[in-house]
């Protein structure tokens, strides 16, 4: 028996498992996925969240939930890929052989590498929403906020769904609208590319969104 072993069951390894197990023969190839979390995050939901657009329970999943029949599924913290041996060890001590491995671990926010940003304002005035933590404690300051300057800030490209931070100044924008409160919120965004995205027609057109939903633009930033 072939063994196929996926690392990380977001939705790249979820998507993988549930497509290659009707692909490969059953009686030829066992597949496994491991990951560390219980739970299944739907990260594009991480923008609706801070907006009271979407709730917890719709971006927050279990992760067994999504796995097809078939495919073992580990709950366990990945150690050590040992690439020489087709070994995987896990942090129980557990070793997995593979035939076949595909990494889907993902990515991380790094906010302990901006000086000043991982201090004691992270989540309290200065929020990610790019975790399920950030955006549920943004979604809380926001419902209690009374208005102030609003600054979106990517800090470096490139960055997963590089759209995202534009749809999120657009939904704080319509956010303020809808509480009646606009004229007491001063969005401005921020970002170390030359325009608002980084496409060239793109971005000439978000830049009229911008300027006619009042929205200051800050191009060319780039922090030490
Ligand atoms: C706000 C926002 C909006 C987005 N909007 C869109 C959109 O509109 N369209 C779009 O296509 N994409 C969008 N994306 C991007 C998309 O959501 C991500 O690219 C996708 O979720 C990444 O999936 P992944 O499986 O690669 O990583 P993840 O979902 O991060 O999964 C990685 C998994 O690996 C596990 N893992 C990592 N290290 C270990 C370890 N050592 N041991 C065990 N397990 C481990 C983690 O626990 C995790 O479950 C958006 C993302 C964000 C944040």
């Amino acid at each position: 028996m072939k063994k196929l072993l996926i690392l990380g069951s977001g939705t790249a390894g979820t998507m993988m498992a549930n497509h290659l197990i009707s692909k490969l023969p059953k009686d030829e190839w066992r597949i496994s996925i491991v990951d560390q979390n219980k739970t299944h995050y739907y990260q594009p939901g991480f923008l609706f969240l801070p907006f009271d657009i979407y709730t917890t329970k719709q971006v927050k999943k279990k992760g067994q939930k999504f796995i097809p029949k078939g495919v073992e599924y580990i709950n366990e913290k990945i150690d050590l890929i040992t690439a020489e041996t087709n070994q995987v060890r896990l942090d129980n001590g557990q070793i997995l052989d593979y035939d076949v491995l595909i990494i889907a671990t993902g990515t991380n926010i790094a906010p302990q590498e901006i000086e000043g940003m991982d201090g004691p304002m992270w989540h309290k005035n200065i929020f990610d929403f790019y975790t399920y933590k950030g955006a549920k404690a943004l979604r809380n300051k926001l419902r209690e906020w009374e208005g102030g300057k609003l600054v979106v800030h990517i800090t470096e490209m490139p960055i997963k769904c590089p759209v995202a931070p534009l749809e999120f100044a657009f939904l704080a924008d319509s956010f303020f609208k809808n509480k009646g409160m606009r004229d007491k919120v001063d969005i401005t965004y921020v970002t170390p590319l030359d325009g608002a995205f980084t496409k060239p027609k793109a971005t000439e057109a978000l830049h009229h969104l911008l300027e006619e939903k009042e929205i200051s633009e800050v191009t060319n930033f780039n922090i030490e």
